[in-house]
Formats: structure tokens, C-alpha cells, sequence
């Protein structure tokens, strides 16, 4: 059995990042930006005022002095002239500052009367005015990779770009094994359970970034395997997920499906608390990875390393899980020989951050997976622990 961090590595190397799709601004939230995108303007593109007031060139001006307001000038309507001493122009925030001012004097430190205006208060040090590229200048670029945020949209639209070159979503493809599983809302039989990890692997890629597909559920027979491979194939998949069938049971067909399918296989088997059974493996260009069926240990490899190859295939540099450490609020047992992901919850306490590993982890429930906020590690054998002591979380 290979250890977590090996089986990592290997399920990486069996994908690689996709080409490069253009669409529009509006539909690029969370898309991963493909190459550094240089701005096409200075922002803003000439002095802007800060304020609503007076430019003017204030050169000697103290409390008291007077100006001749000439003009005036509001956003999107600057003022032609040139602004000499002694005289203002009326401005608003966002206007460009005329030629000649070299302030602008708010408007509550002034006194008007008809076409003349008095400083009533000292000059503060701030000339209330950006400069041209005080944001960016035409030279800036945003680097890629990129995941970009709502703020990023404001910047590339402000870069006068209406669409962008982000890199497209990985197409992922779910398969449900089992003659015991029915999808959510139909009618039982005594023997059946519901269909319920691929709806939260779904979930977690449409967060991650790719285009999920859910297959029908294969009985398990080698043909209904083989059946929904094939048809994973030709929907275009890049990564082929099989939920479950991954052990070395009668009726855990998914191993020998893959070497019929033509699948070269990575690894099989992990020292991984829950997960063990976990297979991946590739052919040609399409990865494939078989997750143990039981919700926990599903969701738990999705965390561990499905996310990481969508997150890879999106072309991203830090697509491990990111990893915190907290103290534990209670002492835990010393650990096993493989690698345990305990349910836990954390919190931010005041001092430290702070974390419980739930006292049921049994790989089948769900109610503790969804109390659950984040996976405490136990690494191979570790040593027993103490209320206090410190650990690593992945938050989930
Ligand atoms: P398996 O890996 O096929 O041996 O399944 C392990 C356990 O997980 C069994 O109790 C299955 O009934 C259950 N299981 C398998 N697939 C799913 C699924 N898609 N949703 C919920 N439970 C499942
Ligand atoms: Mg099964």
C-alpha cells in the first residue's frame, strides 16, 4: 500500500492542464484565468478629482484667499480651459482635473458668492486628486494562473477587456456501481439504499471549477460496467470517477472493468484511513480514479484527491488541500498503520484555533460528515495525544 502523499503524486501526474476557452466577463467568476492579461489603459486615464470642489492652482493660497470660478467640470465632462492662478473650476468627483489646477479644494472649505469663491479653512496636505494610472498604468498585467474573484471581474473590465481567456473546465464523469443503489425520490426495495455520495462529489466539482456528468447507475455486472465506461468515454470525459466496487469482494468489479477498458493502473490500495480501496490510473489522456463506496470515505478521497487533479487540469499551482494547524480539545489515542482523516470540527477560539475529532467515524455516516467541518490527520502511528496538543486539519 502506498502512503497518501505518493498516491497524491501519482493521481497529478495522470492529468495536465486544459487548453484556453474566451468567454464573456459576466461568465468568468471562479474560472481560472490561462495567461497574463495586460491592461489595454491607464486607470484612471487622466487625473480624476477625488472630490466635489474646486480645482485650482493653489501655489500660495491660504485661509482667506479668493478664486474666479471659470468653469466647470463634472465626470464624463471635462473643462477645456486653463486654469491660472487666482482662478477655479468648479469640479466633481471623477472629472478630469483641467489643465493648469493642481488641487482641488473641497467644497466644505469654501465659501461661494456668485462667480467667486473664499478658502475658508488652512490647505490640507491631500490634493484630493488621483493621479493618471494611479491604479494601474497600460504596462500592468494580471498573472496566471488565476482563480478569478467578483473583484478581478471589476479590474479586467476596468482594463477595458469584455472577455477573457480562462482555461476550460475539466469534464468529469460520476458512476454510481451497485445493485443496491436507487437515485433519491424513487421507491426503495427492502434490499436497496439510495444513490447519496455522487451528489456532494458533484457539488464539490461544480465549486472546484469542472463540468460534472453523472452517469445511470451500473449494476454490478462486468457488462453494465463496461457499458458506462464506454459512455463516459464519448461524452468527452477527462477524469472517469467510479463510485465504489473497488475492492477485492465478488461483486467489486471495478478493477478488472478498468484493465478490460484499457486503463494503465497507478495504484491500488492506500494506507489511508478511510479510503483504502482507492484506485486510479489513465488511458491516453483520460484519468481515471475508482473511490470506495461508502459516502465517507468517497467524499473524503474526492477532498484528497479528485479536487487536486480537477484543480491540476484548471492548470492551478497549489492544488493540495491546504493544510492548518489546531489543538485539540481532547486527547485521542495513538494512531494506527494507516493514515487516519478523522471527521472533526474547528473552530477560531480566542486564543487558538481550536478542534474535536467526532467520537463516531464509522466511513458510513453521512450525519457525521455533514456535522463535520474539516479532517484531522493522524499520520502512520502516530503518538497518543493530549488535550492541547497541536495537529493538522483540513478544512472541508
Ligand atoms: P462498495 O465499495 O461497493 O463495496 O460499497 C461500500 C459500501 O458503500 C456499501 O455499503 C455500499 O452499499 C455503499 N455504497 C456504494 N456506493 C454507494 C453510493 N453511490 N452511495 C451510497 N452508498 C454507496
Ligand atoms: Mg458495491
Amino acid at each position: 500500500m502506498i502512503s497518501v502523499d505518493a498516491a497524491q503524486a501519482l493521481c497529478l501526474g495522470l492529468v495536465r492542464a486544459g487548453e484556453a476557452e474566451v468567454v464573456d466577463l459576466a461568465d468568468a467568476l471562479g474560472r481560472v484565468l490561462a495567461a497574463p492579461l495586460r491592461a489595454k489603459r491607464d486607470q484612471p486615464p487622466f487625473s480624476a478629482s477625488a472630490m466635489d470642489g474646486y480645482a485650482v492652482q493653489s501655489g500660495q493660497a491660504t485661509t482667506g484667499s479668493t478664486f474666479d470660478v471659470i468653469g466647470e467640470a463634472a465626470a464624463g465632462h471635462g473643462w477645456d480651459g486653463h486654469v491660472g492662478p487666482g482662478q477655479a473650476v468648479r469640479i466633481f468627483t471623477g472629472a478630469p482635473v483641467p489643465d493648469g489646477a493642481t488641487r482641488v479644494i473641497i467644497q466644505e472649505n469654501v465659501t461661494r458668492n456668485g462667480d467667486q469663491i473664499t478658502l475658508t479653512e488652512p490647505l490640507k496636505d491631500n490634493i484630493n486628486i488621483r493621479p493618471q494610472g494611479a491604479d494601474f498604468t497600460r504596462d500592468f498585467t494580471l498573472d496566471a494562473p488565476r482563480a478569478l474573484t467578483s473583484a478581478d471581474l471589476a479590474l479586467i473590465a476596468a482594463m477595458n477587456h469584455a472577455r477573457v481567456a480562462v482555461i476550460r473546465r475539466p469534464k468529469v464523469a460520476l458512476i454510481s456501481t451497485g445493485d443496491e443503489l436507487l437515485m433519491p425520490g424513487g421507491d426503495p426495495g427492502p434490499d436497496q439504499i439510495i444513490a447519496s455520495n455522487v451528489f456532494a462529489l458533484q457539488a464539490m466539482l461544480a465549486q472546484t471549477g469542472a463540468e460534472a456528468h453523472v452517469l445511470p447507475i451500473a449494476p454490478d455486472t462486468p457488462e453494465a460496467l463496461d457499458t458506462t465506461l464506454a459512455q463516459a468515454a464519448d461524452w468527452g470525459a477527462d477524469i472517469i470517477v467510479t463510485i465504489g466496487g473497488a475492492s477485492v469482494g465478488d461483486h467489486d468489479l471495478v478493477a478488472p472493468a478498468l484493465d478490460r477498458f484499457g486503463v494503465t493502473r497507478s495504484f491500488h490500495k492506500i494506507a489511508m484511513r478511510p479510503g483504502k480501496p482507492l484506485m486510479a490510473g489513465a488511458k491516453g489522456r483520460v484519468a481515471f480514479l475508482g473511490l470506495p463506496g461508502n459516502p465517507v470515505s468517497a467524499v473524503v478521497c474526492g477532498h484528497l484527491f479528485l479536487l487536486p487533479m480537477v484543480r491540476r487540469a484548471l492548470g492551478l499551482d497549489d492544488v493540495l488541500p491546504p493544510a492548518l494547524t489546531a489543538r485539540l480539545t481532547a486527547p485521542l489515542p495513538a494512531g494506527g498503520p494507516r493514515a487516519h482523516y478523522m471527521r472533526a470540527r474547528f473552530d477560531e477560539g480566542d486564543a487558538a484555533r481550536q478542534v474535536t475529532a467526532f467520537d463516531r467515524q464509522d466511513s458510513s455516516m453521512l450525519t457525521v460528515l455533514a456535522e463535520a467541518n474539516c479532517l484531522l490527520l493522524r499520520p502512520i502511528d502516530d503518538a497518543p495525544k493530549a488535550a492541547g496538543d497541536a495537529v493538522t486539519i483540513y478544512p472541508i
